[in-house]
């Protein structure tokens, strides 16, 4: 309990500390624990207390005090109201700091690793050179705006109301063009936005991907019903914007009333429903509904990490579990024996099979099915009642890649039984991230590296791969970045005094 209890409209005055999960700032004022939006780590504010719950309260920034020294100009007009760059104004060291240490705290708080143990293992936090432009995909809601007309932007930060934006600074300057296109097609053919009151209105969300090395651009209209008025006028509307690029047009019916962006079926109305991309030298097919990570720049040191954390040799049958479209296990495989894929989207082990074949990799598979029932599957003395024939080995390396929610403990579980030499865990969680290697810890698995990867600038999302090995012999092809994080941020911080 707090020495002093806060009540509504109490003035308070803290510095903030560190940013929650959902980028708001976190501060203690006597002790007591406030989140409050709009501040960054080392900004010494004035806030008025919100909400206080028994262990914490929710306060609304009045005036910042002294500014962090961290802060800077965010180059978008809208950051500070659109949900997307929360940190946008922090300068791009300290985001990547930041996010060092929040995987840092973690690892010690909730994995509860010894301090000095993380300082020695976990690595800096891997940057961009050039933190804008990045995001190869983007999903932009349709709706109507005060004129009466349909306008597409960003939501505000967890409310649903959108803030239009001509342009914005971590997606391709060319989206801006192709969404004024769909919207002169919409006002042409009275195609009303999607009104989330009333449940009526016809477009609800304009998805594009683009693939940066191919060239390739799929949008995706997703729709409260099943057909639009005048296919081709959309098309040649969108055609004349991207003469070349535009691979794929497809429909995307969602009459849902809740706020879940995709529906489960796509139609192509243009093209053949796939953009293609390369992404370390593999060229991968993308449908619609499969998820591909969307910073390709950082994606390939991110991979490049879990490959060199897998140190394969030629002789290793490696489990790859979450592979969406298998861009992982395809990777591995020219360096192993063998690969399995597991993923629960059946579209997407569809895909990882097309892309195995269009790439000739003979030496992966793929399974359709949840990670933690498939693996029970595979664990000594279980009844294959499948009828097959395949007589899979015991994997080497185990890669997990999962959603924010991490693994399921059953999975882990087998993991353990299993008993890889080696686990490479990628996390864009790192809450849960410490959770489950705490279990690994438990079941015998050392930690020998972990590297921050930056694959959400301007967020405060963050990637993690971390190599955890039993009986751990460094194999010949592991490469240390060199430097330990504490010498990498002091030397930074004394370049900067
Ligand atoms: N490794 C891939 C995908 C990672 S994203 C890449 O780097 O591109 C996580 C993936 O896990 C998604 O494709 C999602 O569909 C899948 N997924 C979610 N829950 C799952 C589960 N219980 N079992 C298997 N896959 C799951």
């Amino acid at each position: 309990m707090p020495d002093i209890m806060f009540k509504k409209n109490d003035e308070i005055t803290l510095t903030i500390e560190d940013l929650s999960d959902d980028g708001s700032g976190i501060g203690k004022s006597d002790g007591f624990i406030f989140f409050v939006k709009n501040t960054l780590p080392g900004d010494a504010i004035r806030a008025k207390v919100m909400k206080v719950t028994k262990s914490y309260g929710f306060a609304r920034l009045e005036e910042i005090i002294t500014p962090s020294s961290g802060r800077c100009r965010a180059l978008c007009k809208v950051s500070e109201k659109c949900g997307g760059c929360s940190l946008q104004n922090f300068k791009y060291e300290e985001q990547l700091k930041f996010k060092y240490n929040k995987v840092r705290n973690d690892l010690i708080r909730i994995g509860g690793y010894p301090e000095e143990e993380i300082e020695k293992k976990l690595k800096p936090a891997v940057g961009m050179d050039n933190p804008y432009r990045y995001r190869n995909k983007a999903q932009y809601p349709v709706r109507i705006g005060k004129d009466g007309k349909p306008h597409a932007g960003f939501f505000a930060g967890h409310t649903h109301s959108v803030i239009e934006t001509d342009d914005c600074l971590i997606e391709p300057e060319i989206n801006a063009s192709l969404l004024n296109a769909v919207i002169s097609w919409m006002n042409k053919n009275h195609v009303k936005a999607y009104d989330e009151e009333s449940g009526k209105g016809l477009v609800r969300h304009v998805l594009i991907r683009h693939g940066f090395k191919s060239g390739d651009c799929q949008v995706n209209l997703v729709i409260n019903g099943n057909k639009i008025p005048d296919e081709i006028g959309l098309i040649n509307a969108l055609k004349d914007v991207m003469s070349d690029g535009l691979k794929s047009v497809t429909l995307c019916p969602n009459t849902r009333k809740d706020n879940v962006i995709l529906g489960d079926s796509y139609r192509e109305i243009y093209g053949d429903g796939y953009i293609t991309d390369i992404l370390v030298g593999i060229t991968f097919k993308i449908s619609p509904l499969s998820f591909y990570q969307v910073n390709p720049v950082q994606t390939e040191k991110l991979y490049v990490l879990a490959k060199e954390y897998a140190g394969l040799s030629g002789e290793e049958e490696v489990l790859d579990l979450y592979c969406g479209i298998g861009t992982i296990s395809l990777m591995m495989a020219s360096s192993a024996a063998h690969v399995t894929g597991v993923e629960i989207i059946n579209r997407a082990i569809k895909d990882a099979k097309e892309n195995a074949k269009i790439n000739n990799i003979p030496n992966a598979d793929f399974i359709t099915g949840a990670a933690e029932d498939i693996i029970q599957t595979m664990l000594p003395g279980h009844d294959d009642k499948s009828g097959s024939s395949k007589k899979r080995r015991k994997p080497d390396v185990v890669v997990v890649d999962p959603p924010r929610k991490g693994c399921a403990s059953s999975c882990i579980d087998a993991i353990l039984t299993l008993a890889p030499s080696r686990v490479v865990y990628i996390s864009c969680n790192p809450s849960t991230l410490a959770r489950d290697l705490k279990i690994f810890r438990d079941g015998g698995y050392e930690l020998i590296e972990a590297t921050p990867v930056d694959l959400f600038s301007h967020s405060h999302h963050v990637e993690t791969v971390v190599l955890m090995s039993k009986n751990f012999e460094r194999p010949g092809n592991f490469v240390q970045i060199g430097i330990d994080a504490e010498d990498y941020y002091r030397i930074k911080d004394s370049k900067k005094e």
